[in-house]
């Protein structure tokens, strides 16, 4: 028997017989997935696309709403939702349109017009840093940040949580083993050593926290304000406002990723919570699931950004490079969609239906755990949910990986997925949409609970 109560066993022959049946449910796309093989290294466009549960990938057809179709004809209610990047449903209408609108007006310039203001003039308004910065990706978002910190700071090293995910950005890429920073297990062409300008420390612990900013040495804490990527982790009561509080005594600045969060409020946990950041940055539905991301920075930070560039500039005789900014950031396409998507699709209305779906989710996940008697809990935040193999809520991002299971988590989710659900792969994830219905929240409770069944059938 393994930590999630289920023996290894009952999932081997669970998963053999889910196996059977994605294989014969999904003709086109397994043959889609063969002439891949011919064009696309492992047969996908970026490797991971082949990581998921299924025997080989489901190519898709066609997404719109909580929806999605396969190339098999077969309808999904998705609540994976690209792992945040269409939280706010497929192909939003008023993003739709902005892409058909801009699609004739230029795509890309290098120079602004005027939606960026518009969408600076928002994401203020929202988020409460007065100045933006607009980028290709969260993740660049996330380099170019700790690029300013490390030059507003003078200082080197970054600070992360163990567990913590931005984005491929190298200097996040550490854990922790006992109390030393090491790197990431699986990182691919890693030549020099991480852990000399980052440092991990694990999530809800004030001490460490406050041992590794005592250093002197530290020039941002880099978090999300519940870990996301890791299985969800909520951090203790006041253990965000502890880290504004000792990251400012310190000396060092405080860095809030929503990319991920954003699902909780309008404002973010940082509105809701009143993080007040030094930076804060998100990404994906950002411009409606059109490439981008943002960074914005409080009117300290704009003034120090200020003076170091002039400090940096008198030493490079006007002729260097920032290290950021990447050709196609903050292009017409992106920020025409991104004002749509701000202006008409994340609205209070959104959050308003999406949020009462969550809570209903997350019930209905208790109710079958508490049915099944599994040792098993539920973290929720905003629209995002998650079931954990554990008895009681992770603390840390390693009490979270001690609970993964990964055979039985891949599944879960094939059985899911062979009867029209999906969710976030890797850990268990769910996110509602402004589309998703009770109906469709019923219907992923139901299938947990008919897998279950028989998975503990199997197990006798
Ligand atoms: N920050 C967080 C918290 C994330 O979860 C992710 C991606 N999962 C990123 C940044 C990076 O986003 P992207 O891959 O779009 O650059």
């Amino acid at each position: 028997m393994t930590a999630s109560g289920i023996s290894s066993h009952a999932v081997e022959t669970f998963m053999s017989h889910e196996r059977s049946h994605f294989i014969e449910r999904n003709p086109k796309s397994r043959s889609l997935a063969e002439r891949a093989q011919k064009s696309l290294y492992g047969g996908v466009p970026m490797h991971w696309m082949a990581d998921w549960s299924t025997p080989f990938p489901l190519f898709v057809e066609s997404a719109n709403g909580a929806r999605f179709r396969d190339v098999d004809g077969h309808e999904y209610v998705d609540f994976c939702l690209g792992d945040t990047g269409s939280m706010f449903g497929h192909s939003p209408a008023p993003v739709a349109s902005a892409l058909a609108r801009q699609s004739t007006k230029g795509l890309t310039t290098m120079l602004p017009g005027e939606d960026a203001i518009v969408c600076g003039e928002i994401l203020s308004e929202r988020f409460g840093l007065p100045y933006w910065q607009v980028t290709a990706t969260a993740t660049d978002a996330n380099r170019y940040v700790v690029r300013w910190a490390r030059a507003i700071t003078q200082k080197p090293v970054l600070l992360v949580f163990d567990g913590c995910y931005h984005g491929t950005v190298d200097d996040v890429m550490v854990r922790t083993q006992g109390d030393q920073t090491v790197h990431r297990s699986g990182l691919v062409g890693q030549v020099y050593d991480l852990s000399q300008y980052s440092r991990a420390i694990p999530f809800n612990d004030t001490d460490a926290l406050e041992q590794a900013l005592k250093q002197g040495d530290v020039c941002a804490l880099l978090c999300e304000p519940a870990m996301t990527n890791i299985g969800m982790v909520m951090p203790d009561e006041g253990f965000m406002q502890k880290c504004r509080e000792l990251t400012r005594q310190y000396g060092a600045l405080f860095v809030v990723d929503e990319t991920h969060t954003i699902s909780t409020d309008i404002g973010g946990c940082t509105r809701l919570w009143q993080l007040d950041p030094d930076f804060f940055v998100m990404g994906k539905p950002v411009a409606g699931g059109v490439p981008c991301g943002v960074f914005g920075c409080s009117e300290a930070m704009s003034q120090a950004m200020q003076s170091a560039k002039a400090r940096i500039n008198q030493q490079s005789h006007g002729h260097g490079h920032s290290g950021m900014g990447t050709t196609l950031s903050a292009n017409a396409l992106a920020m025409h969609c991104m004002r749509a998507n701000l202006e008409d699709v994340v609205n209070q209305s959104a959050y308003d239906h999406m949020l009462p779906l969550a809570k209903r989710l997350a019930a209905g996940f208790r109710d079958v755990i508490a049915k099944h008697k599994l040792p098993w809990s539920v973290t929720e935040l905003g629209a995002r949910c998650e079931f954990q193999f554990c008895q009681t809520p992770p603390r840390t991002g390693a009490e979270a990986e001690a609970a993964f299971h990964d055979e039985l988590q891949m599944a879960l989710h094939l059985y899911l997925i062979n009867r029209g659900i999906l969710i976030t792969p890797f850990h268990n994830m769910t996110l509602c949409c402004p589309h998703t219905s009770v109906a469709d929240v019923d219907k992923l409770v139901s299938t947990l609970d008919e897998a279950l069944t028989s998975l503990l059938a199997i197990e006798g």
